[in-house]
């Protein structure tokens, strides 16, 4: 798939934006705070509706102003289709082929993309939050059911942690309602964990060869699934909601206690291994950032596979943070199939094959 035309209004720095984009390659270049990495955000705010950057889409509103647009068409199964994202104080709407979408989850997954930026160096190392948002971004645009599942999951917990915190001042009172929220609770919880399991799975499947690839053969990842309860990952539906339906019975008194939801994906997390050692604890630079590139990229062959087309690769400032070797197995990875495009202050740190084959835009205060 391709993104062949943006048009941005009153988005961060941008009064008004129109780009066409190379099928290939497109190099972003401009000085420090001139609205490289708002261009690349709101290629990925047009594929994912969020950003990368905030949870707060106000924030993506120009200054003084009182709405955001982001226009593309794009081109995936040999056809053209438009997209718009439009973001006002009120709320946000999606767009797809000009029909607003009820359900965000019905617009996800129409443009596929794969950002790596600064920050995903830090996955490995970062908080376990940062971990849940790459797992949750990823399977939500290849699996339009997690999205729905976790919009529930989110809004009941944030229900039953008030409830929570009502029961905290007063354990005395009725407890039917926790009952209520806890028994939907898990439901949507053990969706959103099947899917991860299943996810973790493919993302092994990539991640290892190419990891492999990248440390000469010296290094073996894995990544383990670290649950807040005891399920293992070859579980059944049926035996992830049993152990959940226990574990809230043991812990009832305690959350009571804390005023918060203790078990659930909100608190579950990702482990890297390499060579039989935790990556977070015991791994070098080197190795972290190994791990993250190897991550992005097996997404990428995920993606490739699970939906039939190849994603959009939005690199933003983070190619001259690679070294030469995994610049090439980079390049080698996107080769001419991947829609690629680049933000850097300076064409001097990226690859000469890269900039052969690319258009050029160059960025100046948001024009
Ligand atoms: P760097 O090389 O330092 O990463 P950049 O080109 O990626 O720079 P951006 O992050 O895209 O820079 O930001 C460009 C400018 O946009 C910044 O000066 C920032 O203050 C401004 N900006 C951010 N949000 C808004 C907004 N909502 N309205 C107007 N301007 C904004
Ligand atoms: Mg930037």
């Amino acid at each position: 798939m391709f993104l062949e035309k943006l048009t941005l209004t009153n988005y961060r720095n941008y009064q008004t934006l129109d780009l066409f984009f190379d099928h290939k390659v497109n190099v972003v270049i401009g000085e420090n705070a001139q609205g490289k990495t708002n261009l690349m955000e709101s290629i990925y705010v047009l594929a994912l509706t969020r950003s990368h950057r905030t949870p707060r889409d106000r924030e993506l509103i120009k200054w003084d102003e009182e709405y955001a647009k982001i226009k593309g068409s794009t081109w995936k199964r040999n056809r053209s289709f438009p997209l718009e994202i439009i973001i006002s104080k009120k709320g946000k709407k999606a767009k797809l082929n000009h029909l607003e979408q009820k359900r965000l989850s019905d617009y996800i997954g129409s443009l596929n993309v794969v950002m790596f930026a600064p920050e995903d160096l830090n996955l490995v190392k970062g908080s376990p939050q940062e971990r849940r948002r790459f797992i949750d971004m990823e399977i939500g645009q290849i699996q339009p059911s997690y999205v729905y599942h976790s919009v529930h999951y989110h809004r009941l917990l944030k229900q039953r942690n008030a409830l929570l915190k009502e029961l905290q001042k007063s354990p005395g009172s009725d407890r039917t309602m926790l009952k209520v929220l806890t028994d939907q609770m898990i439901q949507h919880g053990s969706e959103i964990v099947i899917r991860r399991y299943e996810f973790l799975q493919l993302l092994r499947k990539w991640a290892r060869p190419i990891h492999e690839g990248i440390s000469r053969g010296l290094e073996d990842l894995n990544i383990t699934y670290d649950s807040s309860t005891n399920v293992s990952e070859d579980s059944e539906l049926s035996k992830i909601v049993n152990v959940y339906q226990d574990h809230f019975k043991d812990i009832e008194t305690k959350e009571v206690e804390r005023g918060t939801t203790l078990i659930g994906p909100h608190r579950d997390d990702l482990n890297f291994f390499v060579n039989g050692k935790d990556v977070q604890t015991y791994g070098s630079q080197g190795q972290q950032r190994t791990t993250a590139l190897s991550l992005k990229l097996a997404e990428i062959e995920l993606i490739f596979n699970e939906v039939g087309e190849y994603p959009i690769l939005l690199l933003d400032d983070v190619l001259s943070e690679l070294d030469d070797y995994r610049q090439s197995h980079l390049l080698s990875t996107i080769q001419d199939k991947v829609q690629t495009f680049v933000s850097t202050t300076s064409v001097d740190g990226i690859d000469h094959e890269i900039l052969n084959r690319a258009d050029l835009f160059h960025v100046q205060k948001g024009c």
